[in-house]
């Protein structure tokens, strides 16, 4: 392992895991961690659930994987530039989306406001609970066991009222403390890494154009450097050289900025870092050019009537497939029914959140279509 910060996360000050372990020969808890995340089930499932685009829409485009793996990528280079835990944000970056439904940000809603009348639904806490509970992998525990930090990582956001009946992860939300370096990082790493690819994907699909995003200042401004750079180059090639240049600056001025804001703070371990504000970050410049592109995305992306369409799809199928299980509880495959008498509507939630988008809408024609079984 590279050496690490004072204030990094290091097996020495970690809490270490709720089930006391033998420690590995061979390996830090946190590469433990990232390895039970990488051969746990919902890890898989990944690859056939997405964010934007859904899953049949095409090959190229970016699925919740590819998208970890992203993150984890951006994640490992900036912390080992701040001499921060390499393994740690890797194991947060790759089970940071684990709880996700399928469909991306239309299911999640969708799922929510099935479970409003039953505590609602979130994906933060739906990624802890597939790695505190659903994962069965263990003789000795359910979920993968693993080490605080990573669940704290895990656990971006959550509501007081959440945050109450977490205990360990959810005492920072009560206490108004930060989560470590490393947790910030990643969720940082996440940014960059959907901005970016989103519009390379949203340029593949069509849905947005090359003309539409010169407008904006950091694609704009990057985009110039790579025909500067390569004057003869155009589409994809371009497009490519252009969102490297932006991932390249974004990294940079990350760790430039996060190495400021740590050296201003002087932090000189976990706990003060806790203490801390948040001290990783990007310049004002850059967070002003961030927001440009998000709202750009979300204007005509997100909200792009083709996008819109598919949505209201996986909405209802969401919907029809929640109304069905919650009226007829006969109808959920026996393991969720088993589940149903402990934790009621939670089992429904399972079982659609751990759906790839296939799955749902497989069993959507499973459930609805009566030449299907
Ligand atoms: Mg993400």
């Amino acid at each position: 392992m590279h050496e690490l910060a004072p204030y990094a996360v290091s097996p020495e000050n970690s809490r270490g895991r709720r089930i006391a372990e033998q420690s590995s020969p061979g390996r830090t808890p946190f590469q433990r961690d990232r390895d039970r995340i990488i051969h746990s089930t919902a890890f898989r499932r990944l690859e056939y659930k997405t964010q934007v685009f859904v899953n049949h829409e095409g090959d190229l485009f970016r699925t919740r994987l590819t998208h970890s793996l992203e993150v984890a990528q951006i994640g490992r280079s900036v912390a080992r530039n701040l001499y921060l835990n390499e393994d740690l944000v890797e194991a947060i970056a790759l089970a940071h989306d684990l709880g996700h439904t399928p469909f991306g940000h239309a299911g999640q809603e969708a799922l929510n406001d099935c479970m409003k009348d039953h505590g609602g639904f979130e994906h933060n806490l739906q990624s802890l609970r597939v790695v505190d509970v659903l994962e069965e992998h263990y003789g000795a525990f359910d979920g993968l066991n693993l080490c605080f930090e990573t669940r704290e990582g895990i656990l971006k956001h959550c509501s007081r009222k959440n945050a109450d009946k977490l205990g360990d992860v959810g005492e920072r939300f009560l206490l108004d403390r930060r989560p470590s370096l490393e947790a910030q990082l990643a969720n940082l790493a996440d940014e960059i890494a959907y901005n970016n690819h989103d519009v390379d994907d949203g340029l593949r699909s069509g849905l947005i154009s090359q003309e539409q995003l010169e407008e904006v200042g950091i694609f704009g401004r990057h985009l110039a450097m790579a025909r500067k750079d390569y004057p003869g180059i155009s589409g994809r090639r371009l497009i490519h050289e252009t969102v490297r240049r932006m991932i390249n600056t974004l990294v940079a001025d990350l760790t430039r900025q996060s190495a400021m804001n740590i050296r201003d703070a002087g932090p000189a371990s976990l706990s003060m870092v806790q203490e801390a504000p948040f001290l990783i970050g990007f310049s004002n410049q850059i967070r002003q050019e961030q927001q440009e592109l998000k709202k750009f995305l979300r204007d005509y992306l997100y909200r792009h009537y083709k996008v819109a369409r598919m949505s209201a799809k996986a909405r209802h199928t969401v919907e029809m497939l929640f109304n069905a299980f919650h009226s007829d509880i006969l109808l959920l495959p026996p393991a969720f029914q088993a589940k149903y008498h402990q934790v009621r509507h939670q089992a429904i939630a399972d079982y659609i959140a751990g759906m790839t988008d296939r799955y749902a809408i497989r069993e959507y024609r499973r459930l609805f279509a009566i030449e299907e079984r």
